[in-house]
């Protein structure tokens, strides 16, 4: 089984991608994980792509497929795609590369959120440095300020997730990546989820949603 996650930045794609990856044994696949831990061991390719993420705009579409095709060429596993496809020429990259690779597409789940909830929710958002879990200062705080629960590591708030840069990214989606629903939703596959609720309760709405899937 292969899944897309669509939404807004800070529609909690990447903390749903965690809990279904492990429900249901997909390959996370979280393009913005993957430059940022480029980004941290200052790889060459983490110096290609810091000057966009730092300015909140798009990482370009050769580069991220690129990226992709040798992380993934490997990888035996169910693929579970956060943060990618975001450009709709991203969309058609990898309807051709599963094409060759006799793959497809089972799913596509947009996360639904208000446009205006999302940049509050970017500026509470704190990353655990250690293990990566995803913490909201105001919704979903840890038990010790800015100490992980699960790894007692420090967290930390993301260079692109400040006020100047969240304003760009939302624009980026608004431009780039909105575009991408009626891509997919003529598809079939299709599916809306209200991104809106507690993120236990999206994600047993969206374990409901994939178990009638092959
Ligand atoms: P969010 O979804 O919260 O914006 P991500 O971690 O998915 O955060 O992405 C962070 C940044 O990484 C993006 O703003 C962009 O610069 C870059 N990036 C991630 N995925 C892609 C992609 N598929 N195409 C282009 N740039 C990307
Ligand atoms: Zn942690």
């Amino acid at each position: 089984m292969n899944i897309i996650l669509l939404g807004y930045p800070g529609s909690g794609k990447g903390t749903q991608a965690k809990v279904l990856s492990r429900k249901l044994g997909l390959f996370h696949v979280s393009t913005g994980d993957i430059f940022r831990e480029e980004l941290g061991r200052k790889t060459p390719l983490g110096e290609e792509v810091a000057g966009y993420i730092s300015a909140g705009r798009l990482v370009p579409d050769k580069l991220v497929m690129e990226v992709l095709k040798s992380r993934l060429s490997t990888e035996t596993r169910g693929l579970l795609f956060d943060g990618f496809p975001r450009t709709v020429e991203q969309a058609e990259a990898l309807d051709a590369w599963f094409g060759s690779r006799g793959q497809a597409i089972d799913a596509v789940i947009f996360l639904d959120v208000p446009e205006s909830d999302v940049a509050s929710r970017l500026g509470a958002r704190r990353t655990c440095t250690g293990c990566g879990k995803i913490y909201n200062t105001i919704t979903n705080p840890p038990a010790k300020e800015n100490v992980c629960d699960a790894c007692g590591k420090p967290l930390m708030t993301r260079d692109d997730d400040k006020p100047e840069v969240i304003a760009r990214r939302i624009q980026v989606y608004n431009d780039q990546t909105e575009p991408l629903l009626a891509y997919y939703r003529s598809s079939g596959i299709f599916h809306r989820a209200d991104g809106s609720k507690a993120p236990d309760a999206v994600a047993e709405e969206l374990v409901a949603m994939l178990s009638g899937k092959p």
